[in-house]
């Protein structure tokens, strides 16, 4: 159906590989790289079995020049979707400097080898944090890039500046900027999904371990934000929404060059309250939480503007917060613990 394959780097973790099986539905061929630092061959199995083909699987680093170098020398690649790299907020502050390596050194290696084979396409997996703090919502892209409360946010704002310079420098290269607001959620069929290592970091997977008894209760980061019910309010997006958002983009830089920036989101905030009761409607268990201290860094609420990527990518979320939540407890109730000891 297209020219040549895509390239998924951190095509077995969460996102990546909700992507991996939409592009093999669409009819693409696939090439994931993951180092499996934070994910497990296990989803890329499952991928394969729901898409009825498999995706090549390369294992393997994005900061390795030499591999990727071979990897573009053996696969006739024409976009690279680029989701690798390192996640949690909390440990960025601790290693900033494993932050700053994997995701822009990371991507800088990446860039440069896609450079030497003359693939110059690249979506990159950014976020709602290089907005910092804003006081009005909703964020839409027209507003200046911020400065974002930690490591982890810094270098997802670092890695848009070093695209962005690229593509000046050279205007062969197109490139997307995908802004992600809150991704939760799994496949319907309950077989790939997010499987934090440790204790979850994020709402919805620590909601659907308490839902399946693998944590007490939930600790809910303040209610004194001054928000419907004084607790933080989210813009939560399906993942599937979001993979397809990916699928939109990647339509649209075949056809364009330079760099273009859009927000993937619903447009619509849920806050911490409302997605506990959304959970338990959808599950049929109890939540039990408690109120805790605000976490740093944390803003009061965030949502997006959808219309640019409406407009510009004709695409818009379409799953709402009852089947995010049905999703997600489906994925945690059949995989009580993620991937590991089936
Ligand atoms: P994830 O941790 O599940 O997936 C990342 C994958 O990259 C993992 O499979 C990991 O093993 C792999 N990886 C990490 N470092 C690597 C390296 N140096 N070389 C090769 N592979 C490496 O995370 P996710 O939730 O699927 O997120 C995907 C991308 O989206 C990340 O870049 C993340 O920062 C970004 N993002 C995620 C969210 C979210 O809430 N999940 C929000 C905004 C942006
Ligand atoms: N949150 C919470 N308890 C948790 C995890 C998160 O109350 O155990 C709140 C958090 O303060 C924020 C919202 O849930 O208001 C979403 O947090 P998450 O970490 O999922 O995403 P973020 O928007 O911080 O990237």
């Amino acid at each position: 159906m297209n020219d040549g394959m895509v390239l998924v780097t951190g095509g077995a973790g969460y996102i990546g590989s909700h992507m991996v099986l939409a592009l093999l539905e669409a009819g693409h061929e696939v090439v994931v790289l993951d180092n499996f630092a934070n994910s497990s061959p296990v989803a890329l199995e499952r991928v394969a079995r729901l898409a009825g083909r498999a995706p090549r699987c390369v294992e393997g680093d994005i900061r390795d020049r030499p591999l990727l170098d071979r990897l573009f020398h053996e696969h006739a690649i024409a976009d690279v979707l680029h989701f690798a790299g390192l996640k949690a907020v909390g440990e960025s502050v601790a290693n900033p400097l494993a932050y700053y390596e994997h995701n822009v050194g990371g991507t800088v290696t990446l860039c440069q080898a896609m450079a030497a084979a003359g693939v110059k396409r690249v979506v990159f997996s950014s976020s709602a944090t290089v907005y910092g703090e804003v006081a009005e919502m909703p964020l839409h892209e027209g507003l200046p890039a911020g400065t974002p409360s930690n490591p982890y946010g810094r270098s997802k704002l670092m890695v848009e500046q070093v695209l962005t310079d690229l593509a000046a420098s050279d205007d062969e290269w197109s490139v997307a900027l995908l802004r992600y607001f809150n991704p939760v959620g799994a496949h319907p069929s309950g077989e790939i999904g997010e499987d934090p290592l440790g204790i979850p970091n994020n709402l919805v997977p620590f909601i659907t371990q308490v839902a399946v008894g693998r944590r007490e209760r939930l600790q809910v980061f303040g209610d004194d934000y001054p928000t419907r019910d004084g607790t933080g309010v989210r813009d939560y997006i399906h993942v599937q929404d979001l993979v397809h958002g990916h699928l939109a983009a990647l339509e649209v830089l075949r056809e364009r060059r330079g760099v273009g920036v859009w927000n993937l989101g619903t447009g619509r905030g849920y806050s911490v309250l409302e997605v506990v009761e959304a959970f338990e409607r959808a599950s049929g268990r109890r939540i039990p939480y408690t109120i805790a201290p605000r976490r740093p860094g944390d803003v009061a609420e965030c949502w997006t503007d959808p219309s640019r990527a409406r407009q510009e990518l004709g695409w818009a979320a379409e799953l709402g917060i009852a089947r995010m939540m049905a999703d997600a407890w489906r994925w945690q109730q059949r995989n009580p613990n993620g991937y590991r000891n089936m």
